[in-house]
C-alpha cells in the first residue's frame, strides 16, 4: 500500500469545480488499486486574499510544503488586484519559493474533432512543452512603475543555473519520449537568448542519443500550427512558454485539455494550464480533463504506475464523441465528465 499526502488548492473561479472532479477520479483509482490518498485542503488565491488579506498565508505555505505533492485548480480573479495593478498569483510564488523550475505542459490530441487543424487524429499531436518557470521575462513581475513615469521596463533574466537545469530537465524528459528537444528562443535579437542557446548546446553533448534543434519563437508560432507533429520536447523561457502553451492548447481542444506540472528538486505542483476562467465560473460547464490529466502527471511524478490508468480512461471516454463538455462542442457538465472518467477506471 502506497500512501500519498496530497495538498489540494482549489483556488478561484472554476478551480474548485475542476479539482473536485480530479479528486473523484483519484478516489475511484484508490478504490481499485493499492494507492491511498490523504487529502488536505488549503485556501489560497484571490478568495483567501479577500478573506484574510494574504493570498498565500505563511502557515499554509509551510503546511503545504510537507505534502508529497500539490494539486491546484486556478488562482486569481480579474477584479482582485494588488496595489501594483497585477492579479493575485500565489501559484507564481509557489514556483519561485520551491524553485519549481520546470513547467511541464503536455499537448496531446485525444480526438480529431477537438482540433481546428485538418488531418490530425488521436496522438497526431504529442508535444511536451517545458517552460522555464522561475526567471525569464517574469523576472520583473514584482516591480512597479512610478506614478507619472515616462517609461517602463521589464528585465528578461536568464541565469546559467536556471538555463542549465531547465535544459537538463527537457533532455531527461526526451529520453522518456521520442528523443528530440527543440529549443525555442530569440537568439538572433536578444543577448539573454543567445546566452540561453549557448548553454543549451553546452548541455546537449551529455545526451548524444537525443536529437536537438533551435527555432526562433516567431517561427515556432507558425510551425506549431503548420507541422505540430514535428515536435517532441520543446524547451523555452518563461514568457515564451506561457504564450506558446496557450497556442498549443488551442491545437488540442482548448485550455480545458491542457494539463501541467511545475516540478523542482523537492516539490511539485500540478494544475491545469488554464486560469480561473471567470466567464464560465459557477456554470458547471468547465472541462475538468486538464485537471484530471494533471492528477495523472502527479502520480507519474510520485512514481505510481497507476498514472497510466487515468490516461487510458481519459482516452477511452474522449473516443466517444458524445463525451464532450461545451468547450469541445458537447453538452456534458463538469460533473458528468468527471463521473464518466471515474467510471472508465473500473
Ligand atoms: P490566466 O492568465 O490566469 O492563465 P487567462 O486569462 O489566460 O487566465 P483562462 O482562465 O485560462 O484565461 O481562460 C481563457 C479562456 O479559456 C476563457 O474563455 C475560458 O472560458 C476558457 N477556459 C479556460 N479553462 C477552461 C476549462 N477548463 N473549460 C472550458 N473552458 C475553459
Amino acid at each position: 500500500m502506497s500512501v500519498y499526502r496530497i495538498g489540494l488548492m482549489p483556488g478561484d473561479g472554476i478551480g474548485p469545480d475542476v479539482v473536485a472532479e480530479a479528486v473523484r477520479v483519484l478516489q475511484a483509482l484508490e478504490a481499485t488499486s493499492d494507492l491511498l490518498f490523504d487529502f488536505t485542503g488549503f485556501s489560497v488565491g484571490a478568495g483567501e486574499y479577500l478573506r484574510g488579506g494574504d493570498p498565500l498565508p505563511e502557515a499554509t505555505f509551510e503546511a503545504a510544503g510537507s505534502c508529497h505533492a500539490i494539486l491546484l485548480g486556478a488562482m486569481g480573479l480579474p477584479d482582485v488586484r494588488l496595489a501594483t495593478g497585477v492579479e493575485i498569483a500565489p501559484q507564481l510564488d509557489l514556483r519561485e519559493r520551491w524553485e519549481l523550475y520546470a513547467g511541464l505542459r503536455p499537448l496531446r490530441l485525444y480526438h480529431e474533432a477537438h482540433t481546428p487543424l485538418k488531418g490530425y487524429g488521436t496522438g497526431g499531436i504529442d508535444i511536451l512543452l517545458v517552460r522555464e518557470n522561475t526567471e525569464g521575462l517574469f523576472w520583473s513581475r514584482k516591480g512597479s512603475v512610478a506614478p507619472g513615469a515616462e517609461a517602463a521596463e521589464d528585465i528578461l533574466h536568464i541565469s546559467r543555473k536556471g538555463a542549465e537545469r531547465v535544459c537538463r530537465a527537457a533532455f531527461e524528459q526526451a529520453r522518456r519520449r521520442r528523443r528530440k528537444v527543440t529549443l525555442v528562443d530569440k537568439a538572433n535579437v536578444l543577448p539573454s537568448m543567445a546566452f540561453f542557446r549557448a548553454i543549451f548546446f553546452e548541455i546537449a553533448p551529455a545526451y548524444p542519443d537525443v536529437e536537438t534543434e533551435a527555432v526562433y519563437v516567431d517561427a515556432m508560432a507558425l510551425y506549431l500550427v503548420r507541422n505540430p507533429e514535428r515536435f517532441d520536447v520543446v524547451v523555452t523561457e518563461n514568457m515564451f512558454g506561457d504564450i506558446l502553451s496557450d497556442l498549443g492548447a488551442a491545437l488540442i481542444g482548448g485550455m480545458g485539455m491542457a494539463p501541467s506540472g511545475d516540478v523542482g528538486e523537492t516539490h511539485a505542483v500540478f494544475q491545469p494550464s488554464h486560469g480561473s476562467a471567470p466567464d464560465i465560473a459557477g456554470k458547471g460547464i468547465a472541462n475538468p480533463v486538464a485537471t484530471i490529466l494533471s492528477a495523472a502527471m502527479m502520480l507519474d511524478w510520485l512514481g505510481a504506475p497507476e498514472a497510466r490508468r487515468i490516461h487510458d480512461a481519459v482516452e477511452r471516454v474522449l473516443a466517444d464523441p458524445a463525451n464532450r463538455t461545451p468547450d469541445l462542442g458537447g453538452t456534458l457538465s463538469t460533473e458528468e465528465m468527471g463521473e464518466r472518467i471515474a467510471a472508465a477506471l473500473s
